[in-house]
């Protein structure tokens, strides 16, 4: 089978006047427009191969006198059609949409079949469960589930306040990547996500704390504690739903290994949903995660 044209995704045939087509709108590029040419792009729609299209204009389409595969040709160099069969993925069909977006980005919608096999980890307390859930819903759609393989890729742990600090060192005696999540009042912090020994880690973060709140080892020993109290936190549903987004999109930043925003940072969502801070965590001096990589 030929290639399967077809238009390019999103975009709508019109005619802009009486000489011109138009692909899309945004802004749109345009043709010009050719007896038949119409009829012809109407079947470019990423089923019929082009064999199958030369055969139907050749029957149906005899005002159209052009070369229906160098036509073809043409527009796919421009960016106008491509190959439909970049987008099958009949074991996931919801990846359908992010082969498409992939195909306009430039970026090879073949590198989503590892999806299926990344091994994404969430941990939760009861009050970032939702934020959890939502998280895990984007990245269904995206082709990744939080049951795939036994291996883990990463861990996404969340939890409402600063979590107790055993889980970022057992992941770091196991070498798990591993981004922590926490919610704070109305407000989630996301990061830093930490390969050990080769990014910044949680206890960089708590050194660097330290040096200007000397307080915060004995506030560290209360984080995560069962005598701990917290009160609820205040998320609006835009606000979550942005956060899960970002969360969503620091995962398949490393399924894709592809550059995140929170490798080496720490990104807070809120209070509004359009509210995003940022600020870098750099390796502190006196921590060993670098030891790690050397080790
Ligand atoms: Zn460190």
């Amino acid at each position: 089978m030929t290639i399967r044209p077809a238009l390019r995704p999103g975009a709508v045939l019109l005619r802009r006047d009486a000489t011109h087509l138009q692909i899309g709108t945004s802004p749109g590029f345009v043709l010009r427009d050719r007896p038949g040419l119409f009829s012809v792009l109407r079947l470019l729609d990423g089923i019929r191969d082009v064999r199958r299209i030369a055969d139907l204009t050749a029957t149906h389409l005899t005002e159209f006198d052009g070369n229906v595969p160098a036509i073809i040709n043409e527009l796919m160099a421009a960016g106008l059609v491509f190959d439909a069969r970049n987008w099958d993925f009949p074991a996931d069909p919801r990846l359908v949409g992010e082969a498409r977006s992939a195909s306009l980005t430039g970026s090879p919608p073949a590198r989503l079949h590892h999806r299926a096999e990344f091994g994404l980890r969430l941990s939760t307390d009861k009050a970032s469960t939702e934020l959890a859930r939502t998280t895990v819903a984007i990245l269904a759609r995206a082709g990744i589930s939080t049951t795939a393989g036994d291996q883990t890729h990463l861990a996404v742990m969340l939890s409402n306040g600063e979590p107790g600090r055993q889980r970022f060192q057992e992941a770091m005696e196991s070498g798990i990547d591993h981004v922590r999540v926490v919610v704070e009042e109305d407000r989630i912090r996301i990061g830093p996500l930490v390969r050990p020994g080769i990014t910044p880690c949680i206890n960089c973060h708590d050194l660097h704390r330290t040096d200007w709140d000397n307080a915060w080892p004995a506030l560290m020993t209360q984080f995560g504690a069962s005598t701990a109290f917290g009160s609820p936190p205040a998320l609006c549903a835009t606000t979550l739903h942005v956060a899960a987004a970002t969360i969503a999109a620091e995962v398949l930043a490393h399924c894709d290994d592809t550059a995140g925003e929170t490798t080496g940072q720490c990104l807070v969502v809120g209070p509004h949903y359009l509210d995003h801070q940022s600020w870098p965590v750099s390796f502190h001096p006196n921590c060993s995660c670098t030891l790690l990589a050397a080790a």
